[in-house]
C-alpha cells in the first residue's frame, strides 16, 4: 500500500469531507465536513488510518509521515499566529483518536499538548489566568500519563482527591493556581515513578508519542475484542485528530457542553443537551460537578447560545438526520469540536423518521433505513408503567428485555420449587452457570451483579426470551444468606422486586406492567388515526406501510391453534409457514398414543389411529377456517415417540414399587418395555420426523386423512383452505416419495367420497445437510421447501442447542468465535451457504418450487435480509415476530432499490 507514491498520509481539516470516513475516521470526516460548512471549527488535520496500518504492520510509521506532519503543523502555527509549545504564548492541540466505526471508550484523546513548564507561565501570562494555566497542565500530564506512559489512572485521581481533602474543599474549581502547582508537581512524581521517565517538556514530542499511543490503542486487548464482537474488520485502523485547542476552563464566561439536534428520547425539536460553566471536555460526562440543561445557556450566553442553534438547525439540514454535537464556548467564543448522526431511543427512531418525511428532507424508503427491527422488538414488550411510583434499587446491563416481576430467591432449587407452587419469582445470582438451567428456566427473570451482555446468563436468557438484567454491580448478592443488599437497603429471599430487561433497571417491590402501545395497535385494539392514538403509534403505522408497499418476501407464521393463528393474521401475517401437530396427541390423546404405541395387531393400531383421527381434523377444521384464504402449512409429525410416553425413571419406580408389592400392572409392564425399546442416547438424532412415518404403519396416513378431510369439509362450507403437507426431516428423495406415493392415495380417497378438489400441496422440510446437498433430487418429489433452519443449524454445527447454550456458548462469544449466537442470526457462511446452494439446485429442477423458511431466523432482522438476498419467497416466524419480519423485509427491498436509483 506504501507504494502509491502519491499517497498523502495527512489531510488538513479544509480537505476531508464526511465521505471519507474510511480514510480520515468518522471524527476527521465530520470535523472536515463542519470547517466546510464554515463552521467554527478549531482549526487541525487528520493523520490517515492508512498511515495507522503502515505503523501496525511495519512497527513503525511511513517515513513520509514526520514530514507531511510538520508541513501541516506549521500551517497551523501560521493560521494561529503562534507555534506548538512556544514558551511565550504556546499553540495548544488536542490528539484525538477516530476510526471509521465508533468504538466507544475504547481509545482515547490527549488534551493540552504543547504545555510544559516553561510554557504554563506563558500560557498563564496569555490569557491573565494563572490557576486555568496550571489547570490545564495538570490535566495534561495526567492524560498523557494515563493514555501515551501507561500510568495507572488512580493514582492521579487520589492525588487530586487527596488535594481537595487538605484543603476541605470538594470540586477541583475550588482548587486555586497555588494548588494545581503542587499538583503538578505531585502528578510529575508520578509519573517518573509509575512510567520509569520524564514526562517530556518538548511539545513535539508530546504529540508524536501521542500520536503513537492512538496508533497503538487500535490493539489494545480490549479494543480488538469489541470489533470482534461488532465484527468491525480487524486491519481498518484509527485515524488520528490534531486539533488546536480551544478552553472551556478559562472562567464562568466559558464552558463545554454536549447537545442533540432534537430529543433523542421523543424526537421533538427543542433544545436538549448539557452544559458545564468553566470546564473542559469530558467533564460534562464525568460528572464530576452537575451540568445545567443546555436551554439556560440562553441566560448565560445569549449570542452563542443562538448562534448554536442557528448551527444545530444547519447540521440537521445538510445530515438529514439526528446529530450530537460536542461544542466549547471559550470566553464568549462558540466552537464546535465534533458531530456525528446521533443515537436515539427506539421510539425517536420511529418519529425521527416519519418527522423528516414531512419535513421533505427524506423518502420513504430513506425512512425505512432509519429504523431496525430490533427497535420494533423493543417497543413491542410490555412495560413498566413510567407514571407508577416505584424505588430504584440500581442498574445493570439490559441484557433480555421484557419487564418481569417476582419474589427474589437466590438459588436454582428454590427457584423450581417456588415456580412449581405457583410463585412468581426472579433468579438473583452473582453470576449464572449452566448449573442455574432448571432455575432460569422458571424464573420469570434473572438479575446477575456480574458479567456482561455475553456471559451465561445473558446468552442463555435471550435464548429463552427471558428478561435478564446482568452484571448490576451495587448489587451486592450474598447467594449464602440469600440476600442482597443495596446500600442501605437489605433484599431478603422472598421480598418481590421488579426487573427492567429493556432498560437495565432494578426496582425495590411490584412496578405495575402496562402493554406496549405498539402491540395495542397491532392487536387492533388501538387505531393509528384515533384521537387518543399516541405519536408513536402513528409512526409505526407510517413505517409498516411504507415496509408493506416496498417488500417482495411475504410473511408467515409460525402457529400450531387457531387462536394463534387469528393474532398472526391480525399481525399481518399471510398464512401460517409451520403448523407443528405434536400437540394434537398430548393431553387426553396422550392415552391413545400409548395404545398405538402398544398395539400388537394391525386391527389394534387401527383402532388407535382412527380414535385420533376425529379430533385432530376438528383442529384443522379450526385452523383452517381461522386462516381461510391463506397459506397452512401442517407439518406431520417429527418428535420422537418417546417423548409421547411416560419418563423412564418415574415408571421405573412404579412398577418396581409394584412388584414389590406383588400387583405388578400389565399394562404398565408393556409400557416400560416400550420405553426401553424407544430410549434413544441422541433423540435429535433418532427416530424421528419422516423415520417415524415409515415405521410405524399407518400414522402419517391419519394425518394426512385429518388434513384432507378438515379441507373438505371446509371447502364444502364454502370455504377457502388452502393446506400444503410438510413432511420433516427427509434426508433422501426415497423417504420424501413413499411419504408422497401413500399421501396422494390417501387424498385421492378423500376427493372422491367427498366429491371436492382439494389442491393440497405436498413438500419438505430442508433441515438436514444432505436435504440440502441433494435438494435437485428432492425438488423432483417436493412441490415446496421450507428452511428448517433451527435443525439445520444443529445439523451443520453438530451441536444441539439446549446443550451447547448453557455448556460452552458463553465462551464461544467471549473469545469472539461467534459475533452473535448462529441460533439468534443465521450463520450465513456455513449453514447460509448451504440454503443459497439449496435454492439454487431446488429452483434449477422446478422452477416453480415455492421456498420459505420456518426456523426462528425467519423473525431475525439480520436473516430475513439473507433469506431476501437469496431470493425465498416467503419467512416465517412467532406470531409476535411478524411486524418484525414485516419491516426488515422492507427494508431489505428498499435497501437493495436504493443501492441501484443512488
Ligand atoms: P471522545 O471520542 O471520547 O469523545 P474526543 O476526541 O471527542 O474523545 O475528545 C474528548 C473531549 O475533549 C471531548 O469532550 C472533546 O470535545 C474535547 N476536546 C477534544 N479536542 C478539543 C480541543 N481541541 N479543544 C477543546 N476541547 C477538545
Ligand atoms: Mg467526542
Ligand atoms: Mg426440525
Amino acid at each position: 500500500m506504501s507504494e502509491n507514491k502519491d499517497q498523502k498520509f495527512v489531510y488538513d481539516f479544509t480537505e476531508g469531507n464526511r465521505d471519507l470516513k474510511d480514510l480520515l475516521g468518522g471524527k476527521g470526516a465530520n470535523l472536515a465536513e463542519m470547517t466546510n460548512l464554515g463552521l467554527p471549527v478549531p482549526p487541525g488535520f487528520t493523520i490517515t488510518t492508512e498511515a495507522c496500518k503502515v505503523y501496525l504492520e511495519s512497527g513503525t510509521a511511513p517515513a513520509e509521515l514526520r514530514d507531511e506532519v510538520s508541513a501541516h503543523l506549521a500551517a497551523l502555527e501560521a493560521k494561529m499566529g503562534k507555534k506548538l509549545g512556544q514558551s511565550d504564548d504556546p499553540l495548544l492541540v488536542s490528539v484525538r483518536s477516530g476510526a471509521k466505526f465508533s468504538m466507544p471508550g475504547m481509545m482515547d484523546t490527549v488534551l493540552n499538548i504543547g504545555l510544559s513548564d516553561e510554557s504554563v507561565t506563558g500560557l498563564a501570562a496569555q490569557s491573565g489566568d494563572e490557576r486555568f494555566a496550571w489547570d490545564s497542565y495538570r490535566r495534561l500530564i495526567q492524560m498523557f500519563g494515563k493514555t501515551v506512559l501507561g500510568v495507572e489512572g488512580e493514582l492521579f485521581e487520589d492525588a487530586l482527591d487527596e488535594a481537595k481533602a487538605a484543603k476541605k474543599v470538594t470540586v477541583d474549581t475550588d482548587l486555586d493556581a497555588a494548588d494545581l502547582k503542587k499538583l503538578v508537581k505531585h502528578f510529575k512524581k508520578i509519573v517518573a515513578k509509575d512510567a520509569g521517565r520524564e514526562f517530556p517538556q518538548d511539545a513535539r514530542e508530546q504529540m508524536d508519542l501521542a500520536v503513537e499511543a492512538v496508533f497503538n490503542s487500535w490493539n489494545t486487548d480490549r479494543a480488538k475484542l469489541y470489533r470482534r464482537q461488532e465484527r468491525i474488520p480487524s486491519d481498518l485502523g484509527t485515524a488520528v485528530n490534531i486539533c488546536s485547542m480551544v478552553f472551556g476552563n478559562l472562567g464562568p464566561d466559558s464552558g463545554t457542553g454536549v447537545a442533540f439536534t432534537r430529543d433523542p428520547a421523543s424526537g421533538h425539536a427543542g433544545v436538549y443537551g448539557d452544559y458545564l460553566q468553566n470546564a473542559q471536555g469530558e467533564d460534562v460526562v464525568a460528572g464530576i460537578r452537575n451540568t445545567v440543561p443546555l436551554a439556560d445557556l440562553e441566560a448565560i450566553d445569549k449570542a452563542s447560545y443562538d448562534q448554536l442553534i442557528e448551527i444545530m438547525t444547519t447540521l440537521e439540514t445538510h445530515y438529514k438526520d439526528l446529530c450530537d454535537i460536542e461544542f466549547t464556548i471559550e470566553r464568549g467564543q462558540l466552537w464546535m469540536l465534533q458531530t456525528r448522526v446521533g443515537k436515539r431511543t427506539a421510539g425517536a427512531a420511529f418519529r425521527i423518521a416519519t418527522q423528516l418525511v414531512d419535513q421533505g428532507l427524506i423518502s420513504e424508503a430513506e425512512a425505512l433505513q432509519r429504523v431496525t427491527g430490533h427497535q420494533l422488538a423493543q417497543l413491542m414488550f410490555p412495560r413498566f408503567d413510567g407514571e407508577a411510583k416505584s424505588t430504584l434499587l440500581g442498574r445493570g446491563i439490559a441484557a433480555s428485555p421484557g419487564a418481569a416481576v417476582g419474589k427474589a430467591v437466590f438459588d436454582s432449587y428454590t427457584a423450581v420449587k417456588w415456580s412449581r407452587s405457583g410463585e412468581k419469582v426472579i433468579l438473583i445470582r452473582r453470576e449464572t452457570n449452566p448449573d442455574d438451567l432448571d432455575g432460569m428456566i422458571a424464573s420469570e427473570g434473572i438479575l446477575t451483579s456480574r458479567g456482561g451482555k455475553t456471559s451465561h446468563a445473558a446468552v442463555v436468557a435471550r435464548g429463552m426470551g427471558k428478561t435478564c438484567v446482568c452484571g448490576a454491580e451495587e448489587l451486592d448478592v450474598d447467594t449464602k444468606r440469600r440476600r442482597m443488599t443495596v446500600g442501605e437497603t437489605v433484599i431478603e429471599e422472598g421480598d418481590v422486586v421488579s426487573i427492567d430487561g429493556s432498560t437495565g433497571k432494578v426496582y425495590l417491590g411490584e412496578v405495575p406492567v402496562v402493554p406496549s402501545p405498539v402491540v395495542e395497535y397491532f392487536e387492533g385494539r388501538m387505531h393509528a388515526g384515533a384521537d387518543d392514538a399516541d405519536e408513536l403509534v402513528a409512526a409505526v403505522h407510517r413505517i409498516m406501510a411504507y415496509a408493506d408497499r416496498v417488500r417482495r418476501l411475504r410473511v408467515r407464521a409460525n402457529a400450531d391453534n387457531a387462536e394463534d393463528a387469528l393474532r398472526a393474521r391480525r399481525f399481518g401475517a399471510q398464512g401460517i409457514g409451520l403448523c407443528r401437530t405434536e400437540h394434537m396427541f398430548l393431553g387426553e390423546r396422550r392415552e391413545m398414543v400409548e395404545r398405538l404405541i402398544l398395539a400388537d395387531t394391525d386391527g389394534e393400531r387401527e383402532e388407535a389411529l382412527s380414535a385420533l383421527l376425529p379430533l385432530q381434523k376438528k383442529d384443522f377444521v379450526e385452523l383452517f377456517e381461522a386462516m381461510d384464504g391463506l397459506p397452512v402449512t401442517v407439518r406431520l409429525l417429527d418428535p420422537p415417540l418417546h417423548e409421547f410416553l411416560p419418563d423412564i425413571t418415574e415408571l421405573s419406580v412404579r412398577v418396581a414399587l409394584a412388584e414389590s408389592r406383588k400387583d405388578a400392572n400389565e399394562n404398565d409392564l408393556r409400557l416400560l418395555q416400550a420405553v426401553h425399546k424407544l430410549h434413544e442416547q441422541n433423540p435429535m438424532l433418532g427416530l424421528r420426523g419422516v423415520r417415524l412415518g415409515l415405521v410405524i404403519p399407518g400414522l402419517f396416513k391419519m394425518q394426512v386423512r385429518a388434513i384432507a378431510e378438515a379441507a373438505a369439509e371446509r371447502k364444502n362450507a364454502k370455504g377457502d383452505p388452502r393446506a400444503e403437507i410438510m413432511v420433516p426431516l427427509v434426508g433422501t428423495v426415497q423417504e420424501l416419495e413413499i411419504v408422497r406415493e401413500e399421501a396422494d392415495a390417501v387424498i385421492a380417497e378423500v376427493e372422491a367420497a367427498t366429491g371436492t378438489s382439494l389442491k393440497l400441496t405436498i413438500g419438505t422440510m430442508i433441515e438436514l445437510p444432505r436435504a440440502a446437498l441433494t435438494a435437485g433430487q428432492i425438488a423432483e418429489a417436493a412441490q415446496f421447501f421450507s428452511f428448517g433452519t433451527n435443525d439445520l443449524t444443529q445439523t451443520v454445527w453438530g451441536f444441539s442447542r439446549d446443550d451447547v447454550e448453557a455448556s460452552f456458548f458463553t465462551a464461544y462469544l467471549e473469545k469472539g468465535i461467534f459475533g452473535v449466537s448462529p441460533f439468534e442470526t443465521i450463520d450465513r457462511d456455513g449453514v447460509g451457504s448451504l440454503v443459497r446452494s439449496a435454492v439454487q439446485a431446488g429452483r434449477a429442477t422446478r422452477p416453480d418450487l415455492k421456498l420459505g423458511v420456518c426456523g426462528e431466523h425467519g423473525g431475525d432482522p439480520e436473516s430475513v435480509h439473507f433469506f431476501h438476498e437469496v431470493g425465498l419467497d416467503y419467512v416465517s416466524c412467532s406470531p409476535f415476530r411478524i411486524p418484525v419480519a414485516r419491516l426488515e423485509a422492507g427494508r431489505a427491498a428498499a435497501e437493495a432499490k436504493g443501492s441501484d436509483s443512488r
